[in-house]
């Protein structure tokens, strides 16, 4: 993240109800039916998070981050609940990574923030992805193409489901997120596109965004069905998805959402953002991560013999790790073997050895782990000793 200029944000684990209300929808699925939300002894009705982005942007009002600077790059690794039937790589609790770069109207913040998630999918799955993009315009242009949806959709207003009446009365858009196949068949044979509705600018608007990917090398799809979940977005909205992880195959989603700072109180303020969900990059990146994560790896490994060394290995580990270097102190009272295996184990370059008879001379016995080369060493002496071998180029200039 640093590569690209964004700061870490944090907010806390719950927040007010209200704040989704606005920010989301009322009529999304999110705050229709998976929220936590809860009341507390002063009668005030509270939500644990199910995004971050309406939180992100009203800590950015409280905080007056309008004022600091111009733009604000953000970024967040937190974790949401949703009360969500439970499923291979859907969870009540998971966690996201996200940015929200809040402050400019133009292409290049939305190339950059999809270049972003673009770069974070790729680290996890190198192949298989696929970015989706769609544009869904200003919401100027909004009135027009809804009341469009509804005049197409309404004669067959029979075949929905409740749920689905009521959206197409009071947010039609929201039937694109509608799980049942036979909204989504009807959708596919009778919906209007909501790119034939673009104003001349956000056209442009979408025309640059894609020529921006396109010079970074970035392969995407118009999908002209890509109409997000959240109310908030307007012109870029853009997925990527993962092949491979079946029916929750979503790794990223995200967009622009210029109105949202104004709905929650603040100026006129355009942004761009994406969440990413850990688990499923996770799982998408399966068996070859866990050829990634480094095994354990130490410095120094204290193998302890004498009972009496007991105390001088602790404080030896104290100094050690004060001068630097990274130490497992044993304290299963191992065999020696044992202990020198571990040491092996835990990658450990020198292990340095309390052992009686040297003890009794003042002295350890450091050995170099790849060479099996031991020598003793007056326990005065060890940090200095060892930080000669862990670090020779010092020595040397
Ligand atoms: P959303 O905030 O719904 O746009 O979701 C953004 C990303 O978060 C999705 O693309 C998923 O990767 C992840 N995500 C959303 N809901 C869940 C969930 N219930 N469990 C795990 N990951 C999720």
């Amino acid at each position: 993240m640093s590569t690209y200029g964004y700061r870490e944000i944090r907010t806390p684990v719950f927040e007010s109800t209200e704040l989704f209300v606005r920010g989301i929808g009322s009529e999304t699925e999110i705050v229709g039916k998976e929220m936590y939300s809860f009341t507390d002894q002063g009668g005030r009705s509270l939500t644990l998070k199910p995004e971050l982005t309406a939180p992100v942007i009203r800590a950015y009002l409280q905080n007056n981050l309008g004022r600091e600077a111009p733009l604000s790059r953000l970024y967040y690794l937190d974790a949401l609940f949703r009360q969500e039937r439970p499923q291979k790589g859907r969870l009540r609790q998971f966690h996201q990574f996200g940015v929200e770069a809040i402050g400019s109207p133009h292409p290049e913040q939305d190339v950059e923030v999809i270049a972003i998630a673009h770069d974070l999918c790729q680290l996890f799955a190198p192949q298989g992805l696929t970015v989706r993009l769609n544009s869904v315009g200003s919401e100027d242009v909004r009135p027009a193409y809804l009341q469009r949806l509804r005049d197409a959709l309404e004669p067959h207003a029979a075949r929905l489901s409740e749920l689905d009446r009521r959206r197409l009365q009071t947010n039609p858009l929201r039937l694109f997120d509608s799980k049942d196949p036979d909204t989504q068949a009807l959708l596919d044979q009778h919906a209007p596109h909501i790119g034939d509705y673009l104003s001349g600018e956000d056209q442009e608007h979408f025309a640059a965004v894609q020529a921006g990917l396109m010079a970074l090398n970035i392969p995407f799809e118009h999908d002209p069905n890509l109409v997000r979940g959240l109310d908030y977005y307007t012109r870029t909205t853009f997925e990527i998805t993962a092949s491979g992880l079946g029916a929750q195959d979503a790794l990223v989603g995200g967009g622009r959402y210029d109105g949202l700072v104004a709905q929650l109180g603040g100026r006129d303020t355009p942004a761009v953002g994406f969440a990413a969900g850990i688990e499923r990059l996770l799982l998408a990146a399966g068996d070859a991560l866990a050829q990634q994560v480094p095994s354990p790896s130490a410095d120094v490994y204290l193998v302890v013999l004498a009972d009496e060394a007991r105390l001088t290995a602790l404080t030896c580990a104290k100094e050690l790790r004060r001068a630097g270097a990274t130490v497992i102190l044993e304290t299963l009272r191992r065999s020696m073997k044992a202990q020198l295996r571990e040491a092996n184990r835990a990658g450990a370059r020198v292990a340095i050895i309390f052992g009686e008879a040297e003890l009794a001379q003042g002295t350890a016995l450091v050995k170099n782990m790849a060479t099996g080369a031991q020598e003793a060493v007056a326990l005065g002496k060890l940090v200095e000793h060892l930080t000669t071998i862990m670090h020779p180029e010092a020595e040397d200039s």
